[in-house]
């Protein structure tokens, strides 16, 4: 037994480090691979046939990277250059899918994380859809609409000829909302001349899906709600951490109301806003409207509510350094924004769920700290998969020309959250590690996706 646990581990620990060698300077893409290949060791021994074909080899490398230069005219007539990515990571299970990226930080490692933490999530769902992620180290804040504009037209004017409909379908993610993907499918249609879905996150006017712009952070707050069942707890009247301002944020926000939990954070990348008194749906109301349409800063909160400001601090500095006292946490702003020490805090200070809105925000330490403590920890690609999981239906209704009412598009994106919670438990317990949802995750979603490699034989 020792000695095939050993050959798991060296088999799994010799992709690792080639991918370690081979694509050096890429920190993120090197821990999502450490997190996903490390859960999938039981795998290796029941599966003689996946390693014949070396698809623990193949899967850690995109089926194409594209990287292109996108010029544009800034308001003042200077002439500006971004760099563009999209990764196609796999599409063994359906045509390639994945969000936009419009953020300063963001380079090709960043961008293959995310793809290729994405290619599990897809196989998720249980929809047809492959993985992939873009995006540009753009900053969106601080520029005029029609610098953004311009700019998301110089972006598709090089990745039209590589995406559609039953290609690569992209999506939004940070830095990337509805007015971004207004401009860059206004650009699509009109270059290629053709009303198709490729792209998602559209507005109801033009294809759009009702409950996809609330779908990740409502999907995050099901996830939520299925593990706090397994221990017979109820959401209502928990105190719950939300970090980020932006659209999983806000969603978050607005289901934990729902649901009768009270929701006491929100932060940008400027600081964290506490309010102890719970941020309800008027409150929230006024913070939409804040980001998403005079796209102002967090810190203006405290002028109109009683709340306190702690500039240059995060949600999790925030718990740690004041002891506040919360019962779950849901990280929604960007990866690696929860470290062990903060974990750790969380922990002492009464937190034992944490959902996860955003892609890899904890790292691999905090995850430790969870596991330790036998906090329910739902990983991103499970907890977050809503999102994902409704442009997929988005997709659907497009290849119909049909629109499901908000409730029925609801009910559909429940359901599916309820199913990957189930998936992700009945694979943690057939592969030996019961309850261990990020093990469950990685390995439900693994298996589909190496099935479908299999079947085509080497290509
Ligand atoms: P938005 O751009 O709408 O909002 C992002 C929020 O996070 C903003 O408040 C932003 O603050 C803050 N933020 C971003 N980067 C940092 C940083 N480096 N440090 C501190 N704060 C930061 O993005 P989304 O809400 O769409 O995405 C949030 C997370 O959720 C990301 O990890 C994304 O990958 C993930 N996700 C999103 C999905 C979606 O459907 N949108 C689907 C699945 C996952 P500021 O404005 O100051 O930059």
């Amino acid at each position: 037994m020792v000695m095939r646990q050993e050959v798991q581990t060296t088999l799994i620990q010799d992709v690792i480090a080639r991918v370690e060698e081979k694509d050096p300077g890429q920190p993120e893409f090197h821990q999502a691979v450490r997190e996903i290949m490390g859960s999938l060791a039981p795998t290796v021994e029941r599966h003689p046939e996946f390693v014949k074909a070396k698809i623990y080899d193949r899967i850690v490398v995109p089926d194409r990277v594209i990287m292109f230069r996108v010029p544009w005219v800034d308001d003042q007539g200077e002439v500006q250059v971004n760099r563009g990515y999209r990764v196609q990571f796999n599409n063994a299970i359906g045509p390639y899918k994945g969000g936009l990226r419009f953020h300063p930080s963001v380079n090709l490692g960043i961008i293959k994380f995310l793809g290729f933490e994405q290619i599990f999530k897809n196989s998720l769902t249980t929809l047809a859809m492959g993985g992939a992620k873009g995006g540009a180290d753009f900053e969106p804040k601080g520029k005029s609409d029609g610098e953004v504009m311009r700019f998301c037209q110089a972006f598709m004017g090089e990745l039209y000829r590589h995406i559609g409909p039953d290609t690569d379908v992209p999506a939004g993610d940070i830095g990337v909302g509805g007015r971004e993907i207004g401009y860059l499918y206004g650009y699509y249609k009109k270059i290629v001349n053709e009303h198709a879905s490729t792209l998602t996150g559209k507005g109801l006017e033009y294809g759009g899906s009702l409950i996809r712009p609330e779908a990740t952070g409502y999907g995050a707050v099901y996830f939520a709600d299925e593990m706090l069942k397994t221990r017979g707890i109820e959401m209502r009247g928990k105190v719950a951490a939300v970090s980020g301002a932006g659209n999983v944020a806000q969603y978050t926000i607005e289901k934990l109301n729902q649901m009768g939990a009270r929701p006491i954070s929100i932060s940008d990348s400027d600081g964290t806003i506490i309010d102890e008194e719970g941020i309800d749906e008027e409150k929230l109301g006024y913070i939409m409207d804040l980001k998403n349409v005079r796209r102002g800063r967090i810190k203006e909160y405290v002028n109109h509510y009683r709340s306190t400001y702690y500039p240059g601090e995060s949600v999790w500095d925030v718990i740690r350094d004041h002891n506040l006292q919360v019962d779950l946490a849901f990280p929604s702003a960007t990866q690696n924004e929860i470290d062990e020490a903060e974990a750790y805090a969380l922990v002492q200070n009464g937190c034992f769920l944490v959902s996860e809105g955003a892609n890899m925000p904890s790292t691999p330490s905090a995850i430790q700290v969870y596991q330790t403590y036998k906090v329910l920890y739902g990983p991103a690609k499970a907890a977050n998969a809503g999102g994902v999981a409704t442009s997929g239906l988005e997709m659907a209704q497009n290849s119909m020309r049909l629109s499901w009412s908000r409730a029925e598009v609801d009910d559909r994106l429940h359901k599916i959250m309820r199913d990957i919670h189930q998936a992700c438990l009945d694979a943690a317990d057939a592969y030996g590690c019961p309850g261990d949802y990020l093990v469950g995750a990685n390995i439900a979603g693994f298996l589909k996706v190496a099935n479908a490699m299999l079947a085509y034989g080497i290509v």
